[in-house]
């Protein structure tokens, strides 16, 4: 006999993961040029030159030959000392290496936060649109997920509907700004309206509601937006970050959780993070990568680059009659559909070799996403295609 439940998650493969395999298929056939492939959250804009000089340094210094050794389980003290520096300049913080569990990236952070906190029959909320792994984590921890529709028109958060979903058994709920798949980003007034409500709720109850706040997007915001940093709002917050997308080294597998000293059972919680690791059998993140962070924590890639792909296309998409939400930050344009199905639209889009992402398992039926972190190149000369489909749809676009 075998476990069912991985057995489907490994058979069911995630609609980003589908629309990519296909590409990749396409291109064999019709040539890599012609294939406008926006499904994956794979940044094709460099990491900050400091990163790649930095593994340069660290291969050519001989004399360290725990380079690529085991480190501590919850990280390398330096690199934890580094980060928290980093953080405390920046946001005004006091934290310390001790409130720090190194990670292989957010998925891992999330996996072990939600491992070290539920037990069976706890209720986790999630904000509509969310990352669809979410789901995955969340289900194989035995704990229930409870979705949330954000606010349609703007995707900030609903909070009649939130305050209804909260209840006796929930534990924690996880935000991610900026979000993928919407590019929104939440207010101050977004989060102090959040923090309040938990903490009356938290009252009501009578028990701690962890909000964790999934933060791989943190830097990659445009123009004067700014991104509220939690743990400053509300008190029972534990960040999951990520170096995947602001140093755009999501193969390298890095990030940590951030537990802080005044939550509730902070100990406890920390002690429960370094155990939910050792469980899922992580041992300890890349070496290589801890040191390397060391060095280049609180940089971030070119976000002209990325601005500039972000206007091309949404210039384009809006300009051909789409309708999209501006985003404020990440590297996703999430559009409204033309049609009541996002699958329908997705499918007509391949017929033109344009791979975009139905939102269905993002809990959002009825939009798309645009991953445009790709060669502003691709974007250019995938702009005829764009317009083809629109032209396709012009009635459904014109009403
Ligand atoms: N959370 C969100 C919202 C993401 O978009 C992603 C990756 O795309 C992750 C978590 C996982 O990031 P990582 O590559 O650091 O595991």
């Amino acid at each position: 006999m075998i476990n069912e439940q991985m057995k489907n998650y490994g058979m069911n493969r995630s609609a980003i993961r589908d629309l990519f395999e296909f590409g990749n298929q396409r291109k064999a056939i019709v040539g890599e040029d012609n294939v406008f492939d926006y499904s994956l959250g794979n940044p094709n804009v460099a990491a900050p030159a400091d990163v790649n000089n930095t593994i340069k340094e660290l291969l050519a210094s001989k004399n360290d030959i725990y380079l690529h050794g085991y480190t501590s389980a919850q990280g390398d003290a330096a690199c934890r000392e580094a980060i928290v520096k980093d953080l405390n300049k920046r946001f005004g913080t006091t934290f310390n290496k001790d409130n720090l569990y190194i990670t292989c990236g957010a998925a891992a952070s999330l996996k072990i936060i939600l491992t070290a906190l539920y037990t069976e029959g706890d209720e986790v909320i999630v904000l509509t649109p969310y990352f669809p792994e979410y789901k995955v984590f969340v289900e194989t921890t035995g704990a229930k997920l409870v979705e949330v529709m954000s606010d349609q028109s703007n995707f900030q958060i609903d909070f009649d509907l939130l305050e209804k979903a909260i209840t006796p058994q929930t534990k924690s709920m996880i935000v991610n700004s900026p979000n993928n798949p919407s590019g929104v980003v939440y207010t101050e007034e977004t989060i102090k309206k959040l923090a309040t409500l938990l903490e009356a709720k938290e009252k009501e109850y009578g028990h701690s509601i962890y909000l964790i706040t999934d933060e791989p997007y943190r830097e990659l915001v445009y123009d004067d937006i700014k991104v509220p940093f939690v743990t400053k709002y509300y008190k029972n917050t534990v960040v999951c970050y990520s170096y995947s997308k602001s140093l755009a080294l999501p193969g390298e597998r890095i990030g940590y959780i951030l537990v802080p000293d005044e939550i509730d059972d902070a100990k406890d919680i920390y002690a429960a993070v370094c155990g939910a690791g050792r469980a899922l059998g992580y041992v300890c993140a890349p070496s290589l990568m801890q040191h390397v962070i060391e060095k280049c924590t609180g940089q971030v890639s070119d976000m002209n680059e990325y601005k500039e792909k972000r206007d091309l296309l949404y210039n384009a998409l809006t300009e051909y009659g789409f309708t999209c939400i501006h985003p404020d930050g990440a590297f996703y344009l999430f559009v409204k559909s033309p049609v009541p199905s996002s699958q329908a639209f997705s499918d007509k889009a391949k017929e033109f070799d344009l791979l975009i992402v139905p939102a269905d398992s993002f809990g959002t039926p009825g939009f798309v996403r645009l991953a445009y972190c790709v060669a502003t190149d691709m974007i250019k000369r995938s702009l005829p295609a764009l317009k083809k489909l629109a032209d396709y749809y012009k009635d459904e676009l014109n009403q």
